[in-house]
């Protein structure tokens, strides 16, 4: 009997889907392919597309915007040069903003709550002021009833002279609508301002937890905070938490959290899933790295029927 001859590795082993990568892509796209892949199957973020564009600005920053797109600037690249944890720490931190819709809700909402506030203020005000109207004509004629009865003349008179008062009234409603409007849009900024923080916060949780899941050092989160309070202003941020409070919560997140037991649950499934594949724009400023599903809806058609 003939040896069996040996099997080919099949194409779509991580070795094969690795080095390839790695040939075909720019270097920080390949670091940030691979990063995407094991957070994303480490905690079940596989399920959907990541797109991670690349901005050529020296910003020390990333952030999450549209639908599970991650921007990330030439600047943090640079100074975690090296540092795949940290990179991992920014890239999880982001994925969390998605997973956590922080950022669905934070743009709407805004504008939606500022339109209700606008609302608010001219009820408020005109609603008081109709109110003090109808006061106003029963002192001067003794009621509705009488008013409507005599007509005429009295109730011309009785017009112009509510209209000259009207005049100076609006223009004091006005200004009381203003007044409103101006404090309840500070209100709106600072909780607005309170609940970036919080975000923030729910942001670092998760940039710590799915990063350990896929096995990248848990420091890696702290040398991060390093790098950003040497931004110049992050002392002043009301919108972001202060830097050493961040760093406090993330020290907390270490013992609450360990990072072996994390990193266990994350190989676990780590090694019950396949490399995601991903796709390189034609302009090579973004990558989409795909869901389970793959990228390809030709393929998806073949898989389905046939060739
Ligand atoms: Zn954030």
């Amino acid at each position: 009997m003939a040896k069996p001859t040996p099997q080919r590795k099949p194409a779509s082993t991580s070795a094969t889907i690795y080095e390839q990568a790695k040939k075909q892509l720019p270097e920080d796209f390949y670091a940030l392919y691979r990063v995407v892949d094991r957070i994303a199957r480490a905690n079940e973020f596989d399920n959907r597309p990541w797109r991670i564009v690349a901005i050529p600005k020296y910003n020390v920053n990333a952030f999450a915007t549209d639908v599970n797109l991650i921007a990330v600037y030439d600047g943090i690249l640079d100074q975690l040069a090296g540092d795949s944890s940290a990179l991992a720490c920014v890239v999880a931190h982001e994925m969390g903003h998605h997973a956590k819709r922080h950022i669905a809700t934070g743009v709407t909402q805004k504008t939606e709550l500022i339109a209700k506030i606008e609302e608010e203020a001219k009820r408020e005000v005109l609603g008081e002021q109709e109110a003090a109207n109808n006061e106003s004509t029963a002192a001067v004629v003794g009621g509705a009833v009488v008013n409507r009865v005599v007509g005429g003349t009295i109730g011309g008179l009785l017009g112009s002279v509510l209209g000259n008062q009207g005049v100076q009234r609006q223009a004091d409603s006005q200004k009381r609508i203003n007044q409103i409007i101006e404090k309840k849009k500070q209100e709106l900024e600072e909780r607005l301002a309170a609940q970036e923080r919080q975000h923030e916060f729910e942001a670092d949780e998760i940039g710590y937890i799915a990063s350990v899941k896929a096995g990248f050092e848990p420091e890696g989160c702290l040398r991060v905070m390093q790098v950003l309070s040497q931004i110049p202003g992050s002392e002043t941020d009301t919108d972001h938490p202060a830097v050493p409070k961040r760093i406090e919560a993330i020290k907390a997140l270490m013992i609450k959290y360990p990072p072996q037991t994390l990193a266990k649950e994350g190989e676990a499934r780590i090694s019950k899933t396949k490399p995601l594949t991903y796709n390189l724009s034609k302009d090579q400023t973004s990558l989409r790295i795909n869901s389970t599903r793959g990228g390809s809806q030709a393929d998806d058609i073949d898989r389905r029927f046939g060739k």
